[in-house]
């Protein structure tokens, strides 16, 4: 529904909150339905992992508040971001919350959701590719394939303080896929207790630094030496770690090679 249509049935506008997927970064990485309520927003609640560039489809009258915690800043707390968007959809504005990758993903939009419930505030979400996707494009590698990898699993490395582990022991023999998310801090005990559980050392490891943005970095390392290469190459959040069989330097080169280069096959040419 849009901003007219809102009106039309009431004849005031009604507030709205969008939570918006921004991608991983590059700005192309954004849907159109994300660029069109953009376009629309009166305030724009900015995400330190949604690209600022992505501003270039606000409308002008949108109002721009960053709530990001890099580039530093202090972190502005969930508490008062909830609150302001709040009030603001409350006095029948159209409040974006522009959140990096898909805002479903480790996004915090439980809590934003269940505030917009509690307040009878309209939400909608609207998803946008998550860094995941983004890694398997930079890696070359799908994330799920039929001779290695029936499934995929996203994981945080990073639980609540008083939150349960991730199952390590479960994933481990699952065979899936696994994504870490926020995984950097604790990456030595992840693979400490994927070897425990019988993965091998040599299990190959895909480090992603900042993927989708200028200054990307892919590092390939294995479950043993994981700790060692994110010291070595002083790896800085945000960064995924993706495990799995077919993430080894070997496998992502030879598909590597045998991809033609992105800007010697013009985008229509794939179709078909
Ligand atoms: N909603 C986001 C995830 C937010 S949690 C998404 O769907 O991607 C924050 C974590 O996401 C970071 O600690 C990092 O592990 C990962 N992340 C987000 N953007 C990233 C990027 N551009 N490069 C690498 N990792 C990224």
């Amino acid at each position: 529904m849009n901003r007219s249509d809102d009106r039309a049935v009431t004849g005031v506008p009604h507030g709205r909150v969008w939570l918006v997927g921004a991608g991983p970064g590059d700005p192309e990485l954004i849907t159109l339905k994300a660029v069109r309520v953009l376009g629309l927003a009166d305030v724009i609640l900015l995400d330190d992992l949604a690209n600022s560039a992505l501003l270039m489809h606000a409308g002008p009258r949108a109002r721009v508040i960053r709530v990001g915690k890099r580039g530093g800043c202090r972190s502005t707390p969930q508490a008062f971001i909830t609150r302001l968007m709040l009030r603001e959809a409350s006095r029948g504005r159209q409040v974006v919350r522009l959140k990096g990758g898909d805002p479903s993903v480790f996004g915090r939009a439980a809590e934003e959701i269940d505030a917009c419930r509690r307040a009878g505030i309209a939400y909608e979400i609207v998803p946008g590719i998550t860094s995941a996707s983004a890694a398997a494009a930079a890696l070359g590698t799908p994330l799920t394939d039929r001779d290695h990898a029936r499934g995929v699993a996203f994981v945080t490395g990073h639980p609540q303080p008083d939150g349960p582990e991730p199952d390590w022991a479960a994933l481990a023999a699952s065979g899936l896929t696994l994504v870490v998310y926020m995984g950097l801090s604790r990456a030595h005990s992840i693979a400490d207790a994927l070897m425990a559980a019988g993965r091998p050392a040599s299990l190959p490891v895909a480090v992603l630094e900042r993927v989708g943005l200028p200054q990307e970095r892919v590092l390939q390392t294995t479950l043993a030496d994981l700790a060692g290469t994110l010291r070595g190459q002083g790896v800085q959040s945000p960064a995924l770690l993706v495990i799995g069989e077919a993430f080894g330097a070997e496998s992502s080169a030879d598909r590597q090679a045998t991809v033609p280069a992105a800007t010697s096959m013009p985008a229509h040419r794939l179709i078909g």
